[in-house]
């Protein structure tokens, strides 16, 4: 069976990937099963900038093919921040808590209609043979105004669905791998694998 290699050392996201790719047709690394270390600069303006950079960057160490994935929170009310600098934003070592709360503070007194954000992920696949195709997905919501839930991680708790009455935060892992800008971007992404396969 062919390879494919996950560029990500998350392993709460390796968990949803294998989930989502499973029986696509190829086997399944993590980079630390492939053996591979590697720190990619992202220096993109987007986020499917930022997973090309990284796809493309580690299919040429391994010489398979490798799918990477950029995600973050835009919120339209703070000119769509913290965006592609989600994780960075206030410093990587800045607990959430801190990050939450200052995003909540930033946004006080804006009102419901104007909190809409939402999560974005991008995902890049990267052939050997230098072909690169990438999928999107996106959940809408709205920043809340107050964190909730104990679930997830990072922006989670400030995330607000309107349809589901509750933050991602508050839901459990299925319900928000179901309807997650990365649960989508990954079945987009399995579907245009497949569909390369038939060609
Ligand atoms: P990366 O794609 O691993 O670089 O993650 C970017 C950052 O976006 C994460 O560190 C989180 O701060 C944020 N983020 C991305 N997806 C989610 C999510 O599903 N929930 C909460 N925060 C997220």
């Amino acid at each position: 069976m062919e390879k494919l290699i996950f560029a990500t050392g998350n392993k709460n996201k390796m968990i949803e990937i294998r989930e989502i790719l499973k029986d696509c047709g190829y086997e399944i690394l993590s980079m630390k099963e492939a053996g591979i270390e590697a720190d990619i600069v992202e220096d993109g303006k987007t986020f499917e900038e930022n997973a090309v950079i990284k796809a493309t960057a580690i299919s040429k160490i391994a010489g398979c093919l490798v799918l990477a994935d950029d995600s973050g929170l835009e919120v339209d009310c703070l000119n769509k921040e913290p965006g592609i600098y989600s994780a960075r934003y206030m410093g990587e070592d800045t607990s959430y808590d801190i990050k939450n709360k200052n995003l909540i503070e930033r946004a006080e007194g804006v009102p419901d209609e104007k909190r809409t954000a939402r999560f974005v992920c991008a995902i890049a696949a990267a052939f050997p043979d230098g072909r690169v195709i990438t999928r999107t997905g996106t959940i809408e919501g709205r920043l809340a105004y107050e964190p909730a839930g104990e679930n997830g991680f990072g922006y989670d708790p400030i995330f607000y669905v309107p349809e589901f009455g509750k933050t991602t935060a508050e839901m459990s892992p299925e319900e928000k791998n179901k309807i997650s800008h990365r649960g989508k971007a990954l079945r987009m992404m399995r579907q245009a694998l497949e569909e390369l396969d038939n060609v």
